[in-house]
């Protein structure tokens, strides 16, 4: 502990460790708000973190060990509520980071949720369905005690998909005896989805985008922007964009990276990925290197994959007036600090990619209710909270000559400290 408290206070945090930006970030927001050091000394680590082992029955008929986590890093505004990421580089420390910004998140939104963050290391894109739903069946059995309705809501994340929800459910289900909707949101609509779910985060980044330009002078019928990362944000941004008026010249995936000065048209880009898997293998636009999507010229940058693909290394490079964070965490400490500098605007993930769980939130009430809410309204809820925690991280960073950044830890860690002082934790 002593050691971690060193970390904390006195350096840096190594530049690619997202646990130690996470913590960096909260501390910073806190020392700026002057708020009793309890409420860091409260937040600086996750309450539990579970580490599961889970087997499964291979197609080889071999079994296969494999291993997740749960992080729920507080329930101090209501439940933990955070995504289960499939991913072959997910890691203990990562997890606690993203169990961490999603307590920031929530808080943002004015959700009565905090954080909680699972993973499992594998490769999804290796596996059969059948692989796919026996591990999704045993990390449910092996965190089933951890999590329900009343303490932790799970929802999709990297690479996990409404089908893995619903099996998910499905399993914490029979374990209980009856349906339990409310466990798991990210759902089939089938199932208890709530509709609009899937394109929200995208929706949301949308949402805070135009805000953002709104306050530039950024006309968005004239602007270019560039995606890095083609999954369900990044696609969905491309699209919603693109009704916009705003040209999308560049956008990468895991397989690779596509350039095109006229713009890249959506629907012919969706084909090609649902024929050939990536957006590599486009043919209206040439090859670049992905590394590349980062640094063009362009007026809006929309890094929508994985952490730290922002570094100290490239940031300074960046050209872009905007950059929204569909992703969670793609910006380290330091380049954030470079950014800054640079005078460019950057929406952070706590507040650009809360579209996902704030639906999520209206799923689970929805689930709660057993009534069910027309697209529209879904919609129009999310945009106001969207809108409002915008305005409200707008504000903050204002008064106090801060980032977007800054401004939205200070309007999270301003409800946790109050939340926390009622409780009398303080
Ligand atoms: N995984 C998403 C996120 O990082 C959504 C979480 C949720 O819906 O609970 O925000």
């Amino acid at each position: 502990m002593a050691t971690m408290l060193q970390t904390v206070h006195n350096h840096a945090p190594s530049e690619d460790n997202p646990f130690q930006i996470a913590q960096q970030q909260i501390k910073k927001a806190c020392s700026a708000l002057k708020l009793e050091p309890a409420v860091f000394e409260i937040l600086k680590e996750p309450a539990q973190v579970l580490s599961v082992s889970i087997p499964v029955k291979m197609d080889d008929g071999k079994v296969k060990t494999f291993t997740g986590f749960r992080s729920q890093h507080t329930n101090v505004l209501g439940p933990c509520k955070g995504g289960i990421r499939f991913h072959p580089r997910v890691n203990m420390e990562e997890i606690k980071a993203l169990s961490m910004w999603m307590t920031i998140k929530c808080s943002v939104l004015g959700l009565p949720y905090g954080g909680g963050k699972g993973g499992v290391i594998c490769n999804p894109k290796e596996m059969s369905l059948g692989e796919l739903e026996r591990l999704c069946r045993g990390y449910i059995r092996a965190v089933a005690s951890f999590i329900g309705p009343d303490r932790d809501i799970p929802a999709p994340d990297v690479y996990t998909n409404a089908q893995m929800m619903a099996w998910m459910m499905d399993e914490y289900s029979k374990i209980q005896g009856y349906n339990v909707p409310a466990v798991i949101t990210g759902k089939p609509i089938a199932l208890g989805g709530s509709l609009g779910r899937a394109e929200a985060t995208a929706t949301g980044c949308v949402h805070t985008i135009v805000e953002a330009a709104g306050r530039l002078g950024l006309d968005l019928s004239a602007a270019t922007a560039s995606i890095q990362g083609w999954g369900n944000a990044g696609s969905n941004i491309h699209y919603l964009l693109s009704r916009l008026g705003v040209k999308v010249v560049a956008v990468s995936d895991s397989g690779g990276a596509v350039y095109n000065a006229d713009g890249i048209d959506y629907n012919s880009l969706y084909m090609c990925k649902q024929t050939t898997g990536s957006v590599v293998h486009f043919q209206g636009g040439k090859k670049i290197d992905p590394e590349e999507v980062l640094t063009l010229p362009v007026d809006i940058l929309i890094p929508a994959a994985l952490e730290n693909v922002i570094t100290a290394a490239n940031a300074g490079q960046i050209k872009a007036r905007l950059v929204a964070e569909a992703a969670n965490g793609p910006t380290t400490y330091e380049a954030d600090e470079i950014l800054h500098e640079k005078g460019i605007v950057v929406i952070p993930d706590i507040l650009a990619n809360a579209g996902g769980v704030t639906v999520s939130y209206f799923e689970w009430v929805q689930n709660m209710m057993h009534y069910y809410w027309p697209a529209e309204e879904v919609n129009q809820k999310l945009q106001g909270k969207m809108i409002q925690a915008f305005r409200e991280t707008y504000d903050m960073s204002r008064k106090h000559r801060v980032s977007l950044r800054m401004g939205a830890y200070m309007v999270a860690l301003d409800r946790i400290a109050a939340a926390m002082r009622l409780r009398g934790w303080l």
